[in-house]
């Protein structure tokens, strides 16, 4: 077995925590290269001072500085670089086998795509990327011979119910629909007129999953879920018409696959992030992850109902950005960015995020994307419109 060096994109968020866990368990498999974080310094340090990595990266300079000095403190040759060139150096690094992408929201395209770009085994947590660029990411994994590996549990769990080797035809490999299920988030039961009134410690405390703030709201929401809606169609080639989402409070069935002779495999398990960062580091093998057995006759049962599109207009947004094509996933995920920071900072309610975002989608029109620079123009002018709408509140 040889060691496979790792670059950790977001080390200090939530799935960076849960790789570096799982990276822990096995010293003899991994050996990390470099570790990212844009805030919470001194979390990074503490984990350069643990996994010794080559290079770190902070937002800027002066954090750079002062965190290469107190490593230099420590007799630690950690080199320390900053901001988006920082992070596609360490990212396309001819030294580094795997990238985990895990920076959240649009800030990750650029590095996540670096990694694809260079050839990488690319673990993307980072769904915002494909929902943004997915025919210009797609692209770059298959030009580059990049091994894409999905570590949203639901596309895990798809990827794992495909055949190995599964064609960028589906038809091909029989299959007629995939499922993604959805816990319902903390609002499952919620009534329309209570909606309102949620706050932003009530949205991001979600029942089933520990996860950061900006993915807690869209759970909250459902546009979490219309997001991946939109990843699953650029990662499997599938149109919105053969991606069903089941709402499934349990959240122990992660997603579903439907075979045209009426077979559906799922995969199970607890909810832990550790299972499919795992899955992922290890694929094809199967390594420990930390997460406990799953005790089915603790679970008891598995519950089922459709997604209320009414409590939840953002799950309707997403299909219609997907249908829409062309820059309106892009224009969706940064509409949708800037309307969770403003909720998050009480500037606007809760019911009003998936308002500002079907305006901006009506402002900003969609239009053909051919490169990157489509993709950066569409997320620029929804960002400009959304913010207009935010200040005019
Ligand atoms: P988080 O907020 O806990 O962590 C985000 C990480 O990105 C941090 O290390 C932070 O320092 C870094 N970061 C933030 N802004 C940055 C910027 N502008 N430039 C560079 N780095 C920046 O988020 P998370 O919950 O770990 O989610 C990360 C990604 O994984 C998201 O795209 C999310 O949708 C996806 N995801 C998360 C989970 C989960 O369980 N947390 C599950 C599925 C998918
Ligand atoms: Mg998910």
């Amino acid at each position: 077995m040889s060691v496979q060096t790792l670059t950790i994109l977001g080390a200090t968020g939530s799935i960076g925590g849960s790789t570096l866990d799982v990276v822990r368990r096995h010293p003899d498999r991994y050996r990390v290269f470099a570790l990212t974080a844009f805030q919470r310094m001194a979390e990074l340090a503490d984990l350069c001072r643990e996994f010794r990595p080559d290079c770190a990266v902070a937002a800027t300079a002066e954090q750079a500085a002062a965190l290469a000095g107190a490593l230099r403190a420590d007799g630690i040759a950690t080199e320390v670089l900053w901001g988006e060139q920082g992070l596609i150096q360490v990212a396309a690094h001819e030294q580094v086998d795997a990238v985990m992408a895990a920076i959240v929201g649009a800030a990750g395209l650029e590095s996540a795509l670096a990694a694809a770009r260079a050839g990488k085994r690319v673990l993307l947590a980072n769904k915002e990327a494909l929902v943004m660029a997915g025919p210009v990411f797609m692209a770059a994994v298959r030009e580059n011979g990049a091994v894409l590996l999905p570590i949203d549990s639901e596309h895990n769990a798809i990827f794992q119910s495909l055949p190995r080797g599964f064609s960028r035809n589906l038809d091909d490999d029989g299959v007629r629909r995939i499922l993604l299920t959805a816990s319902g988030g903390p609002f499952r039961t919620t009534p329309a007129e209570a909606m309102a009134a949620v706050t932003p410690a009530q949205a991001v405390a979600h029942p089933k999953w520990s996860m950061g703030p900006k993915i807690s709201v869209d759970s909250a929401t459902l546009m979490n879920k219309g997001l991946e809606v939109i990843e699953a169609s650029f990662l499997f080639n599938l149109p919105a018409e053969r991606i069903d989402v089941v709402v499934h409070p349990q959240s122990i069935i992660h997603s579903l696959v439907e075979y045209v002779d009426g077979s559906v495999l799922a995969q199970l398990g607890n909810p832990d992030m550790r299972t499919p960062i795992a899955h992922a580091l290890a694929y094809p093998e199967r390594i420990d992850s930390g997460v406990a057995p799953l005790d089915l006759f603790q679970v008891a049962r598995l519950d089922f109902e459709a997604p209320d599109l009414e409590r939840f207009p953002c799950l309707g947004l997403a299909y219609r950005a997907l249908r829409e094509g062309g820059r309106s996933p892009a224009v969706l995920n940064a509409a949708n960015e800037v309307a969770v920071a403003a909720f998050l900072d009480g500037r606007i309610g809760f019911a009003a995020i998936p308002r500002l975002i079907a305006a901006v989608l009506d402002e900003v029109g969609t239009s053909a994307v051919h490169s990157l620079g489509d993709v950066r123009e569409a997320d620029r002018l929804a960002r400009q419109a959304a913010l207009g709408r935010v200040a005019g509140h």
